[in-house]
């Protein structure tokens, strides 16, 4: 990609396609944002530099344009810059995604296990290796400050040394016969061509969850990143050429999402469709496999709740608190998005709460010591304002923040809001933005219903130091994960996914192994000894 192709320019593009390519325009802007686009633009012809920062998709190991030469604009969402114009595919490009991922697959699932292993290692030592400048890409692309995006990097990266790891023990097993002529036998195998779509918020990490496993266990892959976030999935769709991951083993497409989608779920050689994003979107997929009966995973929204109790350390729950609800702006599905706290320890905590809420800087990813971005974009600002109004109408308390940021764009300040009743519009959804919504609670069994009175069911949190309220609690709450006097609960080790209409099947772990495996039982007869 030469530096013409960018268009580092200040930009109200929506995320419709363009017509084919055109040569890019600066726009006169204000200083601030042309400070900000300056060091835009050194970055941006550093990272192309290194030969990372890709701007066409990836179909058999060939980057490639959309066939109409139709085109996206990726944006910086704490500048509105345009970093670059993508492709914008659709579904004749998936097709042929998926047929090469097809043909690869016949050979891609004959090689050794050892051998998957090796290739895998080699891209996450590849990630490791560039993890600054994958760094960059996310801030870039994401928002989220650069030190929290390389944190991804690392974490994303663990699933595919992980995997590299686990490639070889995908073991199968030996059932003793009720017949003394018939051995009996089960084998694992590759289910086949996987369907991956990913979200925003974890540019890396939700593609290299899903990516190392299917490879691990001798699968392919089209991966369907989101369109706001396509070049960190290209620049890892890079590095795992590099890493000797044979063309058309993973490809990556983007631009009209539903035609996208739906080349995936019609296809009869996609046998699995793996999907991070929202329950409405997760919902129609689940319905859209059933056309080919396809395995389906899904991770999808989330509404955690985050119980204080009066027995808590104050200490261990305000910072666990905060670094479950406010981690990349709270945009994760894990995020705390209600913090129910006991009415003895209620006013303590709201106070040390919200003083440490204050001390967060906000700003750009860049810039040293911020630890709070932008939104995503525009619609996620107005989601959380909103929100915020339906609360205050209805009585609750700002405490702190409850607006938009001064420095603009998609800043939003960093929110304490208290009074919070279990009917509130930001009590039943997902904020995903820097809100921090206080329920009080009398008792125990009060928090366990107003925890479970949701259709979401991906992480709780629980904060107390006592230990038989630690095991009655977790094992009372309707969800797949749950913290226990800890906020960061999420890694590679250890099986991720949520009950209810927050998903089906887990990633991570040797249970996500799982997912992209068939099981084979073989009978063999006549074996007789004598
Ligand atoms: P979010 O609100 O987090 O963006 P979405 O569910 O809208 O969640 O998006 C998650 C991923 O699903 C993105 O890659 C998006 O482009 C994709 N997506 C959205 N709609 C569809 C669809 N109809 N078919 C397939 N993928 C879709």
């Amino acid at each position: 990609m030469g530096i013409s192709q960018m268009g580092l320019l200040r930009s109200s593009c929506s995320a419709l396609c363009h017509g084919p390519r055109a040569a890019s325009v600066l726009r006169p802007s204000a200083v601030l944002t042309r400070q900000i686009s300056m060091d835009t633009q050194n970055l941006v012809a550093r990272l192309n530099s290194s030969g990372l920062l890709r701007s066409q998709c990836l179909i058999g190991g060939k980057w490639t344009e959309a066939y109409d030469g139709k085109t996206i604009p990726v944006h910086n969402p704490a500048t509105g810059d345009v970093l670059v114009n993508v492709p914008c595919m659709g579904g004749q490009e998936t097709n042929d995604a998926i047929s090469v991922a097809y043909e690869a697959f016949l050979s891609w699932s004959k090689l050794t296990a050892a051998e998957r292993s090796k290739r895998l290692r080699k891209w996450y030592d590849l990630l490791m290796a560039n993890k600054e400048e994958l760094g960059q890409i996310i801030t870039l692309e994401q928002g989220k400050p650069l030190k929290e995006a390389i944190g991804e990097v690392n974490y994303g990266a663990a699933f595919i040394e992980f995997s590299a790891e686990e490639a070889k023990r995908i073991y199968g097993d030996i059932i003793p016969s009720p017949l003394a002529d018939r051995r009996l036998l089960v084998l694992k195998q590759p289910v086949g061509v996987v369907g991956a779509i990913t979200p925003w918020n974890f540019p890396l990490a939700m593609i290299t969850r899903k990516v190392g496993p299917a490879l691990a266990c001798g699968c392919t892959v089209v991966i369907k990143p989101s369109e706001l976030t396509p070049l960190t999935a290209l620049a890892a769709a890079e590095l795992a050429l590099q890493a000797g991951i044979p063309p058309g083993a993973v490809n990556v497409v983007f631009g009209n999402a539903p035609e996208i989608g739906d080349a995936l779920l019609a296809s009869r050689q996609v046998r699995k469709i793996t999907f991070t994003g929202s329950t409405a979107v997760g919902k129609k997929l689940m319905a859209g496999a059933a056309q080919t009966v396809k395995k389906v995973s899904l991770e999808l929204g989330g509404n955690a709740p985050c119980i204080i109790f009066d027995d808590a350390d104050l200490e261990v729950a305000v910072r666990g608190a905060l670094g479950t609800k406010f981690r990349n702006s709270g945009q994760t599905c894990v995020c705390a998005n209600r913090i129910l706290v006991q009415e003895g320890i209620y006013e303590k905590f709201a106070i040390a709460f919200s003083q440490a809420v204050q001390s967060m800087q906000v700003g750009e990813g860049f810039t040293e010591g911020v630890v709070q971005g932008p939104l995503i974009n525009e619609a996620a600002v107005q989601k959380v304002e909103s929100f915020v109004k339906d609360a205050v109408s209805k009585g609750a308390k700002v405490l702190l923040g409850g607006k938009r940021h001064s420095l603009g764009m998609t800043f939003y300040e960093p929110t304490v809001i208290g009074d919070i009743k279990n009917e509130m519009l930001i009590a039943r959804n997902e904020v995903f933005g820097p809100v921090a919504p206080l329920l009080r609670f009398k008792t125990e069994e009060e928090a366990i219903r107003i925890a479970n009175d949701t259709d979401a069911g991906l992480a709780a949190y629980v904060f107390t130091e006592n230990v038989q309220r630690m095991w009655r609690v977790s094992e009372a709450l309707e969800y797949g994960l749950v913290g226990v006097n800890e906020g960061l609960v999420s890694t590679e080790v250890a099986p991720f996914g949520g009950v209810k209409e927050s998903g089906l099947g887990r990633e991570g772990s040797k249970y996500g192994m799982d997912e992209f495996l068939e099981m084979k039982y073989v009978c063999l007869g006549n074996m007789s000894s004598s």
